[in-house]
C-alpha cells in the first residue's frame, strides 16, 4: 500500500517518549528552581502549559496550532475556609478533624497551589448526623440497604469507599437515597496492593492521602451552564441551580487514616462479609456510633464554590495530501488534579511525541492522505469539558468529515499485562467513559478507540492505581515503579500513533465492518438472556427479540457483502475509492438517534454508552438494558414492559439503517 513506505520512516523516526515525558515535568517552566509544578485547570501555570504546548507544535511542524477557549463553570475549595469532617459531641465540640492536605512528598515541600483534596462541584454546607456505610455506594449496595438489611438513608451522612464505580455515581445513589452528605474514602482493601509498601517506598496509597475527583453527573452535557453549545461569550448561560449534574448535598473525600476515625466507633448492623475492607475496624452499618459514642455526631464543613472560568484546548493540525475534508483526531487532556505524573501527563506525553514526529515528517515534504487534528484538552478532571465544548462548536464539521477519534489520557495504570480497548479492531472491548472520547463517541457517532497499559484485571483487587488523583502521582513515581525505562510509555505511543497514523493514511480506512456485526450478534445475545430472566412476563406482554436478530442479520449480511466489494475494490478509481471509505466512516454515525436514550439527551449511540450505574463502564444496548434494570420492582409493570418493547424496536429500527447504509449505493 502506498503508506507503508512513509508509516516505516515514521516508526524509524519515532524515538521516545521518555524525552518528553521528562520535559512536560521540567522544561516548561525557564529559569524556576522547581520545575514541577501542579497543572489545575483554570489556573494560571496550565495556561502557561498549554501557551508552550502550542509553541512547541508549532516548532515541530504543524500548519498551525492554537488555543481554542472557552468560559466553564469549575469548582474550587476556599482558600480561606478549609472544607472537613468533624467528629462533634452533644455540645456540638469538635472531638476530631480530619486533615486539611495531603502530606507533601519530598522535594515537593516548595511548591504552592497544591489544591487540597476535595469533591470538584460538591454543595456547600454543614450537614451534620448519623453515618450510615454504604459499602462501595453502588446501586446494590444500596438495594441491599434498603432492601435486604432495611436501612433509611434518609437525613442520614452516608460514607461510601471508593473504587469498582465513577464516583459522581455513588453520589447520584447517596441523594436518590435521602442522605444529606457523603464521605467518600479509599480503603486499604482497594488502595493497597499485598506486600506493596505506600509511597515513596512503594507504590501503594499512604494513609494521608486521598483521591480528588469531580462528582457531577453529567451525562455528556459537558460545561454544566451551557449544554449542547460552546461557552463562548455569547452563549446563554442557564442559572447555577439549574446546571446540569450538580450534586444537591455536600460530598468530600479522605484518605484511611482518617476513614478509621470516623468507622471504629460505628454501631448497627454488622456488614455482609464482602463489605468489609482491609482498616481494622468492625464495619459495622450504624446508623450512628455505638452505645459509648451515641450522642456523637458527625459533621461536614464544605465551602467548595462554582466558578466560571477560562479554559483553553491546543488545537493543531496537518492538512491532508489526498482527503483534507477527513480527519482524524488524537486528543488528550492536559489538566491534572496535582501534578499528574499517569493522569494525564502519561498521555499528554505521548501526544507531545506523536506531534512531534508527524511535524518531523511534515518537515521533509510529507502528508498525510487525510487530515490531522491534535489536541491537548483542558478541564477534563471537571467533567470532560474541554473536549464537549470543542465538540459542541465543531458539531457539524465533525459529523460531515470526521473518520475517527484516538483518546490519550493516562498511558499507565499498571505494570502487567497490555490491554486495548477500541471499537472495530480485532479485540473489541466496549468504551464507557469518564474521558474525553465521550463526545465524539457516544454524542457524535465517531468511530474511536483508546489503548493503554493496565494491570491483570482478575488478580489485582485494588481500584484503578493507588494513588489516583493525589499528591503522589509523581514524576519519581513513574520513574521508580511503574516505567523505569519509560518502555511501556513508548509502547503505549507506538499503538496510539499507529492507530491515527493508519486511520490518516491508508487509502482505505482500516475500519472491519464484520467485526462490528459480531459485536452486535453478542450483544443482541446478551441483552435477550437478560430478558429471558422473565419468561412469564415476557410471554404476558409478547416481548420478542426476532426484530433485532433479523436486523443483526440484515447487518451481518451487509457487512460481509461491504467487505466482498472491497475486496475487489480498483483501488485507481478514486471516487469508488472516496464512496466506500465515506460509508466506512459513516457506519458509527448510523448507530445515533437524535432523539438520544431516554433522559440522557447527550447520549445518542443506540449500541454503547456509559452504565447508568458506573459512567466507566460501557452498556451494549443501553436503550434495553435500562429499561430492563429492576423490572421485577416496577411501580407499573404494564408501562415498565411496553419501555422493553419501544427500546427493542429503537435498537431494531437503527440496526437495520445501519445495514442500509453499507449496501451498494445503487
Ligand atoms: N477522568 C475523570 C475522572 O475519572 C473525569 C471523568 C468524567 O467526568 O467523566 O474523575
Ligand atoms: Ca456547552
Ligand atoms: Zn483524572
Ligand atoms: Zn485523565
Amino acid at each position: 500500500r502506498e503508506s507503508d513506505g512513509t508509516l516505516a520512516a515514521l516508526w524509524r523516526l519515532y524515538v521516545s517518549v521518555q524525552r518528553w515525558y521528562i520535559l512536560l515535568f521540567s522544561s516548561f517552566c525557564p529559569n524556576r528552581k522547581f520545575t514541577r509544578l501542579p497543572h489545575l485547570a483554570g489556573t494560571q501555570q496550565n495556561l502557561r502549559l498549554a501557551e508552550q504546548i502550542r509553541d512547541e507544535w508549532l516548532a515541530f511542524g504543524l500548519d498551525s496550532a492554537e488555543l481554542v477557549w472557552y468560559d466553564v463553570l469549575l469548582s474550587y475549595p476556599n482558600r480561606t475556609h478549609p472544607n472537613y469532617i468533624s467528629i462533634v459531641d452533644q455540645h456540638g465540640d469538635e472531638m476530631f478533624n480530619s486533615s486539611l492536605s495531603e502530606p507533601v512528598p519530598e522535594g515537593y515541600e516548595h511548591v504552592t497551589d497544591i489544591v487540597p483534596p476535595y469533591s470538584a462541584f460538591s454543595a456547600q454546607g454543614r450537614p451534620q448526623g448519623d453515618l450510615v456505610y454504604v459499602n462501595y455506594g453502588r446501586t446494590e449496595d444500596f438495594f441491599k440497604l434498603e432492601r435486604e438489611m432495611g436501612i433509611n438513608c434518609t437525613g442520614k451522612i452516608v460514607i461510601a469507599r471508593y473504587g469498582k464505580i465513577f464516583r459522581g455515581n455513588k453520589v447520584k445513589n447517596a441523594v436518590l437515597a435521602g442522605a444529606k452528605g457523603i464521605i467518600l474514602y479509599s480503603d486499604p482493601a482497594d488502595y493497597c496492593a499485598q506486600g506493596v509498601e505506600p509511597y515513596p517506598a512503594g507504590w501503594n496509597l499512604p494513609g494521608g492521602g486521598a483521591q480528588r475527583g469531580n462528582v457531577l453527573n453529567l451525562n455528556g452535557a459537558g460545561d454544566p451552564l451551557t449544554p449542547g453549545y460552546p461557552a463562548k461569550e455569547y452563549t446563554y448561560r442557564s442559572k447555577l441551580k439549574e446546571g446540569a449534574g450538580l450534586p444537591k448535598i455536600p460530598v468530600h473525600p479522605i484518605g484511611y487514616h482518617d476513614a478509621v476515625h470516623l468507622l471504629k466507633n460505628m454501631g448497627g448492623a454488622s456488614p455482609p462479609p464482602d463489605w468489609r475492607g482491609a482498616l481494622n475496624v468492625s464495619y459495622r452499618i450504624g446508623p450512628g456510633f455505638t452505645d459509648d459514642f451515641i450522642l456523637n455526631k458527625v459533621r461536614m464543613n464544605i465551602h467548595t464554590y462554582n466558578q466560571v472560568t477560562r479554559i483553553y484546548n491546543v488545537i493543531g493540525r496537518i492538512r491532508g495530501a489526498r482527503e483534507p475534508d477527513r480527519c482524524v483526531i488524537l486528543g488528550g487532556h492536559r489538566d491534572a488534579w496535582v501534578f499528574g505524573a499517569i493522569d494525564p501527563v502519561s498521555g499528554a506525553a505521548v501526544v507531545h511525541e506523536t506531534v512531534r514526529a508527524a511535524g518531523a515528517l511534515r518537515q521533509r515534504g510529507w502528508r498525510p492522505r487525510r487530515s490531522l487534528i491534535f489536541a491537548s484538552w483542558d478541564a477534563e478532571e471537571f467533567g470532560l469539558q474541554g473536549s464537549t465544548e470543542w465538540a459542541e462548536e465543531n458539531a457539524i464539521m465533525l459529523q460531515e468529515r470526521a473518520v475517527a477519534y484516538i483518546n490519550a489520557d493516562s498511558a499507565i495504570e499498571g505494570e502487567t499485562h497490555t490491554h486495548t480497548h477500541i471499537s472495530q479492531r480485532s479485540q473489541i472491548s466496549k468504551l464507557g467513559s469518564g474521558s474525553d472520547f465521550e463526545a465524539y463517541f457516544i454524542r457524535l457517532g465517531i468511530t474511536s478507540g483508546r489503548a493503554r497499559y493496565t494491570k491483570n484485571r482478575k488478580t489485582e483487587r485494588y481500584s484503578s492505581y493507588p494513588v489516583y488523583h493525589s499528591v503522589y502521582e509523581t514524576f519519581e513515581l513513574v520513574e521508580r515503579f511503574y516505567d523505569p525505562s519509560f518502555q511501556r510509555l513508548e509502547a503505549v505511543g507506538r499503538v496510539r500513533a499507529g492507530l491515527v497514523f493508519r486511520l490518516a493514511d491508508a487509502l482505505i480506512i482500516p475500519l472491519d465492518c464484520k467485526e462490528y456485526a459480531r459485536s452486535l450478534t453478542q450483544y443482541a445475545n446478551t441483552i435477550q438472556q437478560l430478558a429471558l430472566e422473565h419468561p412469564e412476563a415476557i410471554q404476558r406482554y409478547g416481548v420478542t427479540f426476532e426484530g433485532l436478530f433479523s436486523a443483526v442479520d440484515n447487518f451481518t449480511q451487509a457487512a460481509a457483502d461491504f467487505h466482498q466489494r472491497l475486496d475487489k475494490l480498483d483501488t485507481k478509481d478514486v471516487l469508488a475509492v472516496r464512496m466506500l471509505n465515506d460509508q466506512l466512516m459513516y457506519l458509527e454515525r448510523a448507530f445515533i438517534d437524535p432523539l438520544g436514550l431516554p433522559g440522557r439527551p447527550f447520549y445518542r449511540h443506540v449500541v454503547f454508552a456509559p452504565s447508568s450505574h458506573n459512567k466507566y463502564a460501557g452498556e451494549s444496548f443501553p436503550g434495553i438494558y435500562d429499561a430492563l434494570f429492576d423490572i421485577e420492582n416496577a411501580a407499573d409493570p404494564d408501562r415498565a414492559w411496553d419501555e422493553v418493547k419501544r427500546q427493542i424496536s429503537i435498537a431494531t429500527v437503527t440496526v437495520n439503517s445501519a445495514a442500509n447504509t453499507l449496501h451498494p449505493v445503487a
